[in-house]
């Protein structure tokens, strides 16, 4: 699920509520948004429960008095009343706080009031919450919700402290209120306590844009599709039958993108399991060539590193490892192959970053790279050719 923007007030007559609340969507809601009953009053009013505001880009994103569905009402309504009441945040700049469980979803709220010489203590309480099932994606979105919340409340409540003053200057309510004890009707709505009438208009705005930040789209978990299953027998043969420079040459070649040619089209079908996939070498690499003379010899123009790739020498280990039945060897190798694939679909993800303390965590050292930026090549430019 996207997140969900809300803003909330604490009502003096019906506690707190969710007034608008914004979420994206695949498209424009078709129906009145919902059948749920919602306490009106001046107070708690933003736009009519029939009415939806939508923006459009490549999404929609759509603003409802609650929202569409019935069971994010109830999430949305206890985040209010948490955000609102239990989670009291008493500083005078209001209170930024993160709650929520997986069965309740996972809340950044930020607590605000606005002035108003009519309400009880001057003063009315809002929050601007945002709703995510998942916790790491919403925290990982803090700084960018937090500043943005932010902003939006002091920009409500500048207004509302021009309003406040002009009424102050026309007729001090304090001191009326103070001679009168508390007038009977208080409520005013939002646009009256900011003097802007569009002011759901310009929320819609502000959520719409905070929804289409690039920290807070959530990446769908395609996932990455499965090497085939290719059976890594006649590899192990000549990883047994081979001079280890001719092997670890043809290896070193495969993994990193070199062209390969060889006399038998097997041999090149054997070192292909060593790739996640049928991946076209690179363009302008040196080729290396395989020949059947007595024994199999190579020519290549390139020089081999002093130390090759991790999962090159892990994979010469499984392969000669003659406590490795050949049932085994292919799930193993595949496991070692998944997890060099996603160390550079990460890179790849991370638009190719290469600093030194994300390759680290991602536990690659320098003798990895050849193969990790031929993979990351191949990773972004999705030059899967799947046999
Ligand atoms: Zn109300």
């Amino acid at each position: 699920m996207d997140g969900i923007l809300a803003l909330c007030h604490f009502c003096e007559s019906h506690g707190p509520c969710v007034i608008l609340c914004t979420q994206k969507c695949k498209e424009e809601p078709l129906q009145s948004p919902h059948s749920l009953t919602v306490h009106w009053c001046e107070a708690c009013q933003s736009i009519n429960l029939e009415q939806a505001l939508v923006s459009r880009d490549t999404n929609c994103y759509v603003t409802t008095r609650t929202p569409q569905q019935q069971d994010l009402a109830f999430l949305l309504k206890q985040a209010a009343v948490r955000s609102l009441s239990c989670e009291e945040e008493t500083s005078k700049d209001g209170g930024t706080l993160y709650f929520g469980d997986n069965e309740r979803g996972h809340v950044i709220s930020h607590t605000f009031t606005l002035r108003d010489s009519l309400a009880r203590g001057f003063h009315r309480k809002y929050s601007i919450l945002m709703l995510m099932r998942d916790k790491v994606h919403l925290l990982n979105s803090w700084p960018m919700l937090v500043k943005n919340m932010k902003e939006l409340a002091r920009e409500l409540q500048n207004q509302a402290d021009a309003i406040n003053g002009a009424e102050q200057v026309q007729r001090p309510q304090r001191a009326v209120r103070q001679a009168q004890g508390s007038p009977r009707n208080t409520a005013r709505s939002l646009s009256q306590l900011t003097g802007q009438p569009a002011i759901f208009g310009h929320i819609h705005l502000w959520f719409t844009w905070m929804l289409g930040c690039e920290t807070v789209i959530e990446k769908p978990n395609l996932g990455l599709p499965l090497p085939p299953s290719r059976s890594p027998t006649s590899l192990r043969n000549l990883a047994h039958q081979w001079d280890d420079v001719v092997f670890r040459t043809a290896c070193f070649c495969i993994l990193t993108g070199y062209r390969i040619v060889a006399d038998e089209p097997e041999i090149i079908e054997a070192l292909q399991v060593l790739l996640p996939h049928h991946w076209l070498p690179l363009p302008d690499a040196e080729i290396c060539r395989l020949k059947k003379n007595n024994g199999w010899i190579v020519e290549w123009s390139g020089s081999l590193p002093t130390r090759f790739p991790t999962l090159q020498t892990v994979t010469e280990k499984a392969l000669k490892n003659e406590h490795l039945p050949d049932s085994a060897l292919e799930p193993y190798l595949n496991s070692v192959m998944l997890k060099w694939l996603h160390i550079a679909q990460s890179i790849s993800w991370s638009n190719g970053n290469r600093n030194q303390q994300f390759l680290q965590v991602l536990g690659v050292q320098n003798h990895d790279m050849p193969l990790v930026n031929y993979w990351i090549l191949r990773c972004s430019t999705q030059n899967i050719d799947s046999r």
